[in-house]
């Protein structure tokens, strides 16, 4: 469609992509060298020093309790929950070396609302002042050239608005990296940490917002000004197309008449994908556009975004992957595909299920109930015990990473599912916002910008939600509360999806989790969301399985 237009402009992109990347491969990280660490002008002593790569900055355990924090290690030194002073606690991930368990900076600053900066072989921490969050960047570390924002908010030829996390990656190096530039970068599209720690199970009250919010949010939220619409007036939308690639796949494209920054995310319990395109308006006399696609039943212009705002709503037949691009100078595409696994018979599906947690020193939240103390561990593994017999009623050949009360390190658990090449792994939660009893309902995670996890972790929370009477909080990056994301998701190469299945921390989720009625209900609703995802059914779907299912049960059958 727009594919020939301004050669000259692409090719310069394309070479400003090749120097980007050549300088990225040629700046590899330094061996490591012990480094200063300064805060409010006074140098933090450290039994083993602080290490830097020309990159990264490793703090032993004992910087963060130097900054009156409390520091509890988890499952064989893999992460720890680190208590501030203010009461919020946060887990991080650590990474050993030099045979120290060591904290990246990256993950630990922020919590504490500290940026830091390298410079002369010390490293400098100073605060925050929350007025100047957003306005003040980050001052600019010695090797700020190799350091990459995950978003790109401005330079030539990005995709304006669109978020560019790191590919998912055994090591959490990289996306500590990159919030480097978070902890200062304010309105970067990565959410703040007020929002991040508001998903909280480890001991965070989740902000009102993150509370009312019931999808995944959205991908990008990078507010500068758009250059374009502001000397120009608002670009205009002049078409929407739907293309079938494939039977499993389909593209959407907006074409307009400048630059778009688009915000895409899937709504309406993964029965839409939302198009929201600032500083645009609608100049077509079409509003409504229906398509004979597999995949994409039809789009409409709402009129419920903010103003300046267009929104295209796509309604969708199928449960779908998606991803979004901007097509430069003035088009975007969302390309949707059916989940990989579609077409492969649900009934000879590898499974796993992590039952969260276990042993004596594992016990996840807990709560006094009738003056009883009841334990997540013991949720997870009923829950996951009822799950097992679901799938393995329907023919599945299915595993837990536990069948009792025993401690399993948070590597074994994805390392099973590896070993034994399951098809999908679900690990299997209960959340907890200590001081805040009014969060509910089920949260679905998945690791970095993985697709697949993305419409598993649909599928699962949408049906949990639903099984449950519970709100849905959506599908969400595990990054949005972790700065390296979940060990358990990170480590796992299928569709792995944690799923926090309600709040023990509020009464009414409390006393249906503790319901043998509901624990079975929710069995269900996991099994059926595997079942969902792997048939790439919506979630809200309860018509009869599509031509590539048939032979396969109903789902009520599980
Ligand atoms: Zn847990």
């Amino acid at each position: 469609m727009n594919t020939m237009r301004a050669p000259g402009l692409r090719w310069l992109l394309a070479m400003w992509g090749l120097c980007c990347m050549a300088r990225c491969l040629a700046e590899p990280a330094r061996p490591l060298e012990p480094i200063k660490l300064r805060h409010a002008d006074a140098v933090i002593e450290t039994a083993s020093p602080a290490l830097y790569d020309g990159r990264d900055v490793f703090v032993p355990l004992d910087v963060a309790r130097a900054l009156r924090c409390t520091v509890t290690v988890l499952d064989r030194e893999e992460s720890a929950i680190i208590g501030v002073p203010d009461g919020h606690r946060k887990e991080v991930a650590l990474t050993r070396l030099r045979r120290v368990p060591m904290i990246p900076l990256a993950s630990l600053a922020p919590i504490l609302s500290l940026r830091f900066s390298v410079q002369d072989g010390e490293c400098e921490l100073v605060p925050i002042a929350p007025s100047s969050v957003a306005a003040k960047p980050v001052k600019p570390a010695k090797t700020a050239s190799s350091v990459k924002p995950w978003v790109q908010t401005d330079p030539p030829g990005a995709q304006p608005g669109v978020q560019q996390p790191p590919p998912k990656s055994s090591s959490g190096t990289s996306s500590d990296r990159q919030s480097v530039q978070r902890t200062g970068a304010g309105p970067s599209g990565v959410q703040s940490p007020e929002t991040v720690e508001g998903a909280g199970q480890l001991g965070t009250p989740p902000t009102q917002q993150s509370v009312a919010t019931p999808v995944d949010p959205p991908p990008a939220t990078v507010t500068a000004p758009i250059k374009a619409g502001v000397d120009r007036g608002p670009i205009r939308i002049r078409e929407v197309v739907c293309e079938a690639v494939d039977p499993a796949q389909a593209r959407v494209v907006i074409v307009a008449d400048g630059p778009l920054r688009p915000t895409v995310r899937m709504a309406g319990a993964a029965s839409e994908l939302t198009v929201d395109l600032p500083g645009t308006i609608l100049d077509s006399p079409v509003t409504e556009w229906t398509f004979a696609n597999p995949l994409v039943a039809s789009a409409r212009a709402a009129t419920t975004g903010a103003p300046g705002v267009t929104r295209i709503v796509f309604a969708l037949r199928r449960l779908v992957t998606f991803r979004d691009r901007v097509l430069p100078p003035d088009s975007m595409e969302v390309v949707l595909r059916l989940p990989k696994l579609v077409g492969r018979r649900f009934d000879e599906m590898r499974i796993v299920l992590d039952p969260g947690h276990g042993g004596p020193a594992a016990t996840g939240c807990s709560a006094m109930v009738n003056g009883r103390r009841i334990y997540e561990k013991d949720l997870n593994l009923q829950i996951a015990r009822l799950a097992y017999e679901r799938l393995r009623k329907a023919g599945l050949d299915v595993s837990l990473t536990r069948t009792t009360d025993v401690a399993v390190s948070l590597s074994d658990r994805p390392m099973q599912a590896n070993n034994k090449l399951a098809d999908v792994f679900v690990s299997i939660h209960v959340d907890d916002a200590p001081g805040n009893s009014r969060a509910s309902g089920p949260t679905a995670y998945y690791h970095g910008s993985d697709v697949e996890g993305r419409a598993l972790g649909l599928a699962l929370v949408e049906g949990v939600a639903r099984a449950g009477d519970l709100p849905s909080r959506g599908s969400r990056s595990d990054l949005s509360r972790f700065t390296t994301g979940m060990a358990v998701l990170r480590r796992a190469e299928m569709p792995a999806v944690l799923i926090e299945i309600a709040y023990i921390s509020n009464p009414s989720d409390r006393a249906k989790l503790i319901s043998p009625e509901f624990q079975a209900a929710v069995a269900g609703a996991i099994a059926d969301g595997i079942r969902r995802y792997v048939e790439g059914r919506l979630p809200a779907d309860a018509g009869t399985p599509s031509a590539e299912t048939v032979g396969a049960q109903e789902p009520e059958g599980l």
